[in-house]
């Protein structure tokens, strides 16, 4: 029998909560299956490692997990600390660690939610967002000088390079020819950014012809928006930079109704490093520890380990379970204006696993 060795990084606020459901939701799938089994090793990196330590995660983390088949990962925030530090003392060092540099955020309306575009059904919306996810806007290029002074200068320089930008061009032209509708677009900015988007632009050409089978096109992000919540149907697979499609996915989430049922991938393509898998939600401080997280958006993203894994049977069936739950309005959490504890959603997922 197979068994994926899975690091579990909760993190902070709710994370420490649905990161523990989305585990003892796959223990259940598999020992359903008989198939294959997990090894869970739960990491306390985030907020309170920082409060200890000094920093979000030991400088060896990365050695402690590389050897992970896949890391299930809940959010880093914390109130009292800034979030520059959280997000780049964590998250993102595991992310650019192991080269995840495509982030890809799938949305629906899944059965029985109340979403806000009322034109609109599930059938309608059927998106995947890919993210550039290792370079661009978040490179963390700049610095600030004068600090305090009148004379303050500080910069935040986008960085793209033609490895960069191709390598997630040509996997979402790869992730679009493996749907229904092998269709993407193309985000840009390109009328207000004269370099590193014209060449974003221009990769997107020279890839396109090794694709001749699905239809593209390109959209200014901010039309993109627009088309978002006036044309869903319009749109099937998305490929934008860093921060455009930072921005998008947050809008996707919530058009499909909550932003805790919304799951995402950061994927290193090549396989030579573990993949990360986390709800697209924060850490949620307003409701942490009370019970009352909806852990969709990590069971969901747990469907999206098990695609990585090989796993597709096992993959289509929690996803069924998982519509199965949503389309039942007793099952509903309290972002969903629901009344169900987390607790329960999990308990009824198992049972019908
Ligand atoms: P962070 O700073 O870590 O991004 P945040 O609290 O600013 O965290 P989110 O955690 O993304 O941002 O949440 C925004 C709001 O959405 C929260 O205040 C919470 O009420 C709600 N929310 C987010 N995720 C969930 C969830 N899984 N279940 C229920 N409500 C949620």
């Amino acid at each position: 029998m197979k068994t994926y060795k899975i690091a579990c990084i909760p993190g902070d606020g709710i994370g420490k909560e649905v990161v523990p459901a989305g585990e003892a939701v796959l223990r259940a799938l598999a020992a359903k299956s008989g198939k294959f089994n997990f090894e869970f090793e739960s990491f306390g990196w985030g907020g309170d490692w920082y409060r200890a330590h000094g920093e979000m995660m030991p400088k060896n983390g990365n050695d402690l997990i590389k050897d992970k088949d896949a890391i299930l990962f809940g959010s880093a925030g914390d109130p009292h600390i800034p979030d520059h530090i959280t997000l780049w003392g964590l998250r993102l060092k595991i992310c650019q660690g192991f080269d995840q540099y495509a982030n890809v955020r799938p949305t629906r309306i899944l059965p029985g939610i109340d979403a806000p575009l009322k034109r609109c059904t599930p059938a309608d919306l059927d998106w995947v967002i890919v993210r550039e996810n290792s370079e661009g806007e978040y490179a963390g290029v700049g610095g600030r000088v004068h600090q305090g002074h009148a004379i303050e200068v500080a910069t935040d320089v986008s960085m793209m390079t033609r490895v960069g930008v191709e390598r997630v061009i040509r996997y979402a032209f790869e992730l679009a020819r493996s749907r229904p509708r092998k269709q993407l677009t193309v985000v840009t900015k390109s009328n207000a950014q004269r370099h590193a988007m014209v060449m974003w632009d221009e990769i997107a050409v020279e890839v396109s012809k090794d694709f001749p089978d699905v239809k593209w096109d390109k959209e200014l992000v901010d039309a993109m928006t627009a088309r978002m919540v006036n044309k869903p149907r319009t749109i099937d697979t998305v490929v934008a930079t860093n921060l455009h499609a930072d921005v998008l996915s947050d809008l996707a989430a919530a058009l499909a109704g909550s932003l805790g049922i919304a799951p995402t991938a950061n994927i290193d393509p090549s396989r030579r490093f573990p993949s990360m898998f986390e709800p697209i939600h924060g850490s949620a401080f307003d409701i942490m520890g009370k019970g009352l997280a909806n852990p969709i958006g990590t069971f969901w993203s747990c469907v999206m380990m098990l695609e990585h894994l090989g796993e597709p049977e096992a993959a289509k069936k929690l996803m069924a379970v998982i519509e199965s739950v949503t389309a039942d309005t007793s099952l509903h959490t309290g972002d969903l204006g629901g009344k169900a504890t987390m607790d329960q959603v999990t308990q009824a997922v198992i049972a019908r696993l």
